[in-house]
């Protein structure tokens, strides 16, 4: 029978509170990781934490929740820090991320909005990145996987505009390439994950009822549907791995075909 496939690995999943994150966490769990759940949100991780132990009861690995700023470095240092009882880190999922109701177009997208959203989406990505790298040398591993949440947004124009948001994924997406190019000869890799819209409290809290604001977006899906989070997951789970060895500074794209489609099934 083959074994497990993050058997004996540390991971750090942030965001984990959310919709990826705690999908990607149980994944992560039942395939034998240890895995750190961090979150800006403590309600949110106590009540994350009780669904993945009760969605991964066979798991091999230990479990254990952060309370983390990512914007803030000292935060992320000491998450990272935290798992050097474990051995250190091995798979890093810069996942948390945020989309601001105030976000809007060139014009209308305050300024302060602008800045929370390059702090959290963009310097938090980066902190998590370089603190994995300092962890890995630490610790004398010879690979590592970092996956780093961007989106479709950072390949394709909406004409439904988040101005904020789309600069601060681009901005992952370039940034996660050139870690990939710089860390290729210590055994780092750096993936960018591209999801598509998703059921996921991010968009779907924002979205609420408004069908028309729905239809707006869902009619550009070849299925004609959102993406669902546990989607996301299986996709970060085969990054994270060995099987993806050679998987190196690709962005990741799971959006049901949305980025390739001209006119879609009516
Ligand atoms: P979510 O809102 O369900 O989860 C995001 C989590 O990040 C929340 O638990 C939140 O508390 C946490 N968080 C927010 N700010 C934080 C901070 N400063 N430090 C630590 N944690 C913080 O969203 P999700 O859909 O699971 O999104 C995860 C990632 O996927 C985000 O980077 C998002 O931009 C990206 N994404 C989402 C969609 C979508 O449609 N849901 C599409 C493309 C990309």
């Amino acid at each position: 029978m083959p074994g497990l496939r993050l058997e004996g690995k540390n991971a750090i999943v942030t965001g984990a509170a959310g919709g990826i994150g705690l999908e990607t966490t149980i994944l992560f769990l039942r395939e034998g990781a240890s895995v750190v759940m961090a979150d800006i949100s403590e309600p949110a991780l106590e009540k994350a934490v009780a669904k993945a132990k009760e969605a991964a009861p066979e798991m091999v690995g230990k479990i254990k929740t952060a309370k983390c700023d990512v914007s803030k470095e000292d935060n992320i240092k000491a998450l990272v820090d935290s798992v050097d009882e474990w051995g250190g880190v091995d798979i890093m999922f810069n996942n948390a991320g945020i989309m601001h109701a105030d976000d809007a177009d060139a014009v209308d997208t305050p300024e302060k909005i602008w800045d929370m959203t390059q702090n959290i989406n963009v310097k938090g990505v980066w902190f998590g990145s370089k603190h994995a790298v300092l962890s890995l040398r630490k610790h004398n591993k010879k690979k590592g996987s970092i996956i780093n949440t961007a989106s479709v947004v950072a390949l394709v124009g909406a004409a439904t505009p988040q101005l904020a948001y789309t600069a601060s994924k681009g901005a992952v997406l370039a940034m996660t390439r050139e870690l990939a190019i710089v860390h290729a000869r210590e055994g780092f890799r750096f993936n960018a994950l591209c999801p598509a819209p998703l059921n996921t409290p991010l968009l779907q809290d924002w979205l609420g009822d408004d069908q028309a604001k729905r239809h707006r977006r869902e009619v550009h899906f070849p299925t004609g549907r959102f993406g669902e989070a546990i989607e996301q997951a299986q996709a970060v789970l085969f990054l994270a791995s060995d099987e993806a060895s050679f998987v190196n500074g690709s962005d990741f794209v799971v959006d049901g075909g949305m980025t390739k489609a001209y006119v879609t099934p009516e």
